[in-house]
C-alpha cells in the first residue's frame, strides 16, 4: 500500500469545496428533463392517466435511455404530464432549487412551447405562469431565469410555425433567445430558418443545438443559416479543424453536457469526450447538463467529471466557469458580479 504524495503547495479546500464555491450560471438545460425527481412524481401523481411511473424506484429506471430517440419519446411522455400553469411553476421552482444547490445563480432554460400548448394549457397561461414560475425562483432560491424557446424538430410539421406564433405573440419577460432541439437526422438546421429570421427580428438570440448526433456540417448550417451566437452541443466540430479555428476566432461558444452525451451514446466513453480538444483548440465551451433529472446529474458534478475523468485542473475549471458568465444573455450587472466572485474563488482555490 502507497501513499500518495502531498503537492508541495497542496490547495487549501478539496475539489468538491472548491467547485461548490464557483459562483456558475447554467446556460443549456430543459424545462422538462431538468425537473428534479420528486417533482416529475408530483405531476405523475396529479395526472395518473400519463404513463409515467408514479413511484420513484420506477421513475429512475424509466430515464435509462437506449439511444437518443428513446431519450425523445420518454422525454414526450413526461411533458405530456405538463397540463397547466400550476405544473410548470412546480417544475419551475423545483429547478431553481436545484440550481441555487449548486451555486448557479442564473440560467437560461429552455422551453418547448409547443408540447405544453398540445398538452392542454392555454397561450396566455402558459406565458404567465412562465412569469410566476420566474419570480418565485427569484423570491425563493435567488435564482434568476431566462427563456430559450426551441422547435422540437421531428414532431409535426405544424409545431415549428405554432412555437414562433406564440413566442412572437407574448415574449414573456425573461425571454432571450431562441433555438431548435430535437431530433438532428433528416431535420437540416437550414430549414428552420425562416423561423429563426422571424426570432432575431424579434430581438431573441440564435441559440440552436447542432452538432450533438450528426457532423460538423451541421454546425456550419447553424452558424451560416440560422445566425447562431451560441451552439446547443457542438461536439461534432472536433471533426472539423477549420470549424474549430472559425469558432475560436469568432469566439462563438458551445454549450457541452457531458453526461447527456453519455447518457444518450452521442459519446461511448466519457474518458473520450471531446471537450479537452474543444478547449485545446481555443473554442469557448460552457458546461452544462441539458436534463439534469433525466441524466441524474448537476452542474457541479459535470465540473467534477471535467476534473477526475477528463484530467481539467482548477485554473481551467474556473475558467469553463467564467466562459459560462461572459456567454450568458444576463444583466450587465450580474456578469460582473459573478465573474469578481469567480476570480476570488479561484484565488483561494490556487
Ligand atoms: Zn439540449
Amino acid at each position: 500500500m502507497s501513499t500518495s504524495p502531498v503537492p508541495e503547495h497542496a490547495p487549501s479546500t478539496d475539489i468538491r469545496t472548491y467547485i461548490r464555491a464557483l459562483p456558475k450560471v447554467e446556460l443549456h438545460l430543459h424545462l422538462v428533463g431538468s425537473a428534479p425527481l420528486d417533482s416529475v412524481l408530483e405531476l405523475a401523481r396529479r395526472h395518473p392517466d400519463g404513463g409515467v411511473p408514479v413511484e420513484r424506484d420506477e421513475l429512475v429506471r424509466f430515464y435509462e435511455f437506449s439511444d437518443f430517440t428513446h431519450f425523445i419519446t420518454v422525454y414526450g411522455s413526461v411533458a405530456n404530464l405538463v397540463r397547466t400553469g400550476a405544473d410548470i411553476v412546480t417544475l419551475l421552482v423545483g429547478i431553481a432549487r436545484d440550481l441555487a444547490a449548486t451555486n448557479a445563480h442564473y440560467a437560461e432554460v429552455t422551453v418547448t412551447a409547443y408540447s405544453h400548448l398540445v398538452s392542454g394549457i392555454d397561450p396566455a397561461e402558459l406565458a404567465e405562469a412562465l412569469t410566476a414560475g420566474r419570480k418565485r425562483a427569484l423570491a425563493e432560491h435567488g435564482v434568476v431565469l431566462a427563456w430559450v424557446f426551441d422547435i422540437p424538430a421531428g414532431l409535426e410539421h405544424f409545431s415549428e410555425e405554432k412555437t414562433v406564433d406564440w413566442v412572437l405573440r407574448y415574449l414573456p419577460e425573461g425571454s432571450i433567445g431562441f433555438g431548435v432541439g430535437g431530433q438532428e437526422h433528416r431535420m437540416p438546421r437550414a430549414s428552420f430558418r425562416r423561423s429563426f429570421d422571424r426570432a432575431r427580428e424579434a430581438g431573441l438570440h440564435s441559440v440552436p443545438h447542432a452538432g450533438e448526433t450528426v457532423g460538423p456540417e451541421e454546425i456550419w448550417a447553424a452558424l451560416r443559416e440560422l445566425g447562431a451566437e451560441r451552439v446547443g452541443h457542438g461536439v461534432s466540430a472536433v471533426r472539423d479543424r477549420d470549424l474549430l479555428r472559425h469558432l475560436a476566432h469568432e469566439n462563438i461558444p458551445l454549450e457541452v453536457c457531458p453526461t447527456s452525451n453519455l447518457c444518450t451514446r452521442a459519446v461511448t466513453d466519457l474518458r473520450d469526450h471531446p471537450l479537452p480538444v474543444l478547449l485545446a483548440a481555443g473554442v469557448p465551451v460552457t458546461l452544462a447538463t441539458d436534463d439534469p433529472g433525466m441524466f441524474h446529474t448537476d452542474l457541479n458534478r459535470e465540473y467534477l467529471l471535467c476534473h477526475e475523468v477528463l484530467g481539467l485542473g482548477r485554473g481551467e475549471l474556473a475558467d469553463i466557469a467564467r466562459t459560462g458568465v461572459r456567454s450568458a444573455f444576463c444583466p450587465p450587472d450580474l456578469r460582473a458580479e459573478l465573474l469578481t466572485g469567480i476570480d476570488a474563488v479561484a484565488r483561494s482555490g490556487e
